[in-house]
């Protein structure tokens, strides 16, 4: 076991924490954490309600690697430019200044574009985003929140990189569904942890976090035994 994500009491109530047991875990071991506490949780923290599925969800390159790969064919990508035309048909690119946030596109009334709102269930589930595998409807320790934003936010940052490059190499013109003075600059997206990866396996956890974050969820490994 490289990552051990587990219960804890805490000021609001019942919630989890996360730890690093291997200094090389990856993301898919830190998702494949957060299933088992799921499933293995005697009081299941999901009751199914799908409000979740009513909130924006950000996306990674990696994310919109695994929609492209399982869903291509159902989503109606085309072969050339599949990452261009999912952020163009499915996602939500918002432009502010130089600022850049892409999530998963929604309904008129607010709902993930791919939930099944009738029966309550996710029509892309085995693609769906980092997002989505990784949140626990409890509460959760600083650590364990901080360590699921700095993967989003590290996973949007390639994800915008890649964006501005394809449509560079492609020659299209930049797709954006809502601009305020839009002026997206390359050079505020630099290589990461999540370049050149193309999938969860791939990416070292310890490439992502902080130094401090890092210090934090490490922290069991340095004790005594
Ligand atoms: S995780 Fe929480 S918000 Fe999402 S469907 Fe389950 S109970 Fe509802
Ligand atoms: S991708 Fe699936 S699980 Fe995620 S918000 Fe959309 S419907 Fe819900």
């Amino acid at each position: 076991m490289k990552i051990k994500v587990f219960s804890k009491s805490l000021a609001k109530g019942p919630g989890y924490d996360v730890a690093v047991l291997d200094p090389q875990a990856t993301v898919q071991d830190y998702l494949d954490a957060i299933n088992n506490f799921i499933e293995q949780n005697t009081d299941p923290p999901c009751k199914g309600c799908d409000e979740c599925c009513w909130e924006r969800i950000p996306l990674t390159s990696i994310d919109v690697f695994n929609y492209v790969n399982h869903l291509r064919d159902q989503l109606g990508l085309g072969q050339d430019w599949p990452l261009l035309d999912f952020l163009e048909k499915y996602a939500y690119i918002y432009v502010e200044g130089r600022v850049v946030d892409i999530s998963l596109g929604y309904t008129m009334e607010g709902a993930c574009r791919f939930l099944n709102q009738s029966e309550r269930i996710c029509s892309s589930y085995v693609a769906r985003s980092l997002v989505c595998q990784s949140f626990i409807c409890m509460e959760s320790t600083q650590r364990a929140s901080e360590l699921r934003s700095e993967l989003v936010n590290t996973g949007m940052d390639e994800l915008v990189r890649l964006w501005l490059v394809q449509s560079q190499q492609a020659g299209r013109q930049l797709f954006i569904h809502e601009a305020h003075r839009a002026a997206p600059q390359l050079e505020d997206y630099h290589v990461n942890g999540f370049t050149n990866k193309k999938s969860y396996q791939e990416v070292l956890l310890k490439d992502i976090c902080s130094k401090r974050l890092w210090a934090s969820l490490t922290s069991e490994l340095k004790k005594p035994s």
